[in-house]
């Protein structure tokens, strides 16, 4: 059930366009985040969701109601934004009751909602302390609790986990989407972070030079990365720049001469194509049991995995590998390397990087 819908959205700064042509349909309950570099549009979107930058173009409506030109504080939206602002005068619990202030709920009613978001965010302990007697994580959620004790039908999060180390970081990403399965709020989330969007959400939206380029599930965008900056951006990857070659039945890209065997009956011979092999989806065997030879230039031991660079006649590749208790091959050694052509994404085109 399509509960808030973005319609040809644009914005243009001046002769700058910052946002382009976005259409996106979020379901009620849906987590989803938006994903992409530095300056792709990712805030812009976010605010003009929020009603804080208006669009060039473009339709917003919510649960079915146009709310393009709607002021920021009759969308009733929950909002929590990178430097996450508390009160500093207020008590948590006072600026967790704020907003149902404003919106002149009565003592009774606040007290026990507040009571409640405390409880959600796991801070009861916390209400009578003052913002600078708390850490970044408990502050952060102070700030969630804030955002969702006005029950709003939408959260909007942008960067909210930006400035936690990265274990505190880790852990708010599960307590968030702990929250948000448990009450249920419809929220969007805007993240550079790949590893965050994966974790965390039911779809992510990729963002690239103000364009929606690709929208999906996290398992799929993972494995089918519809262009070559996503197969890199979201997770790593070995790319391998070739042209397309047919015999017959069988298909193969051809790396500077050396022909690894796939399968991609759209594309047509001599095409230039991009290849995309994940670094987990490459087995280390004995030289001469791969589809490529290789020496390993280095290894790395990174407790439940080791990562290896393998230099190889079409160029270094990474490859990991879980760590099954037993050593694997050392710096130097000879190795085949192995892949289910199933497992490698062949990209029409080539890689812009
Ligand atoms: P980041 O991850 O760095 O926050 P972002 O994807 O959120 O980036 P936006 O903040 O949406 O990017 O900005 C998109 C582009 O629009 C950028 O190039 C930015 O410089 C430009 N931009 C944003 N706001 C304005 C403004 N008020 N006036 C002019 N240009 C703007």
């Amino acid at each position: 059930m399509a509960f808030l819908t973005l319609e040809g959205v644009s914005k243009e700064f001046g002769t700058f366009t910052a946002v382009r042509d976005v259409s996106l349909t979020i379901d009620k309950g849906e987590f989803v985040s938006l994903l992409g570099p530095s300056g792709c549009g990712k805030t812009t979107t976010l605010q003009m969701i929020a009603g804080l930058v208006e669009p060039t173009e473009g339709r917003i409506s919510l649960d079915g109601r146009d709310i393009t030109r709607e002021k920021p504080n009759r969308r009733g939206l929950g909002v929590v934004f990178q430097s996450y602002a508390l009160f500093p005068h207020m008590t948590v619990a006072q600026n967790v009751a704020f907003g149902l202030e404003m919106r002149r709920v009565p003592q009774a009613e606040r007290d026990e909602r507040v009571r409640d978001a405390l409880m959600l965010v796991q801070l009861s302990a916390f209400a009578g302390r003052y913002p600078r007697q708390l850490s970044g994580g408990q502050r952060q959620r102070v700030a969630i609790a804030r955002a969702l004790v006005i029950a709003p039908p939408v959260l909007l999060l942008d960067e909210p986990l930006s400035n936690l180390d990265a274990k505190l970081r880790e852990e708010m990403q599960f307590e968030l989407r702990r929250i948000q399965r448990k009450v249920g709020t419809t929220t969007i989330m805007v993240t550079h972070d790949q590893a965050e969007a994966l974790s965390i959400s039911d779809r992510v939206v990729v963002m690239e030079g103000g364009r929606m380029t690709q929208v999906d599930a996290p398992y799929r965008l993972y494995e089918q990365p519809s262009n070559a900056f996503i197969s890199s951006f979201v997770g790593k990857t070995n790319l391998l720049a070739g042209t397309w070659r047919r015999n017959g039945t069988s298909s193969a890209a051809d790396i500077g001469g050396v022909l690894l065997e796939a399968s991609a009956p759209e594309i047509a011979a001599g095409t230039p194509v991009t290849l995309s092999i994940r670094p987990e989806k490459i087995l280390v065997r004995d030289a001469g049991a791969g589809r490529l030879e290789g020496r390993v230039a280095s290894r790395f031991f990174l407790g439940s995995q080791w990562l290896f660079t393998v230099e190889t006649p079409i160029g270094t590749m990474t490859v990991s590998t879980p760590n099954l208790g037993v050593e694997p091959a050392t710096e130097g050694s000879q190795v085949g390397l192995d892949w289910s052509p199933d497992n490698m994404r062949i990209i029409a085109g080539t890689a812009a990087a």
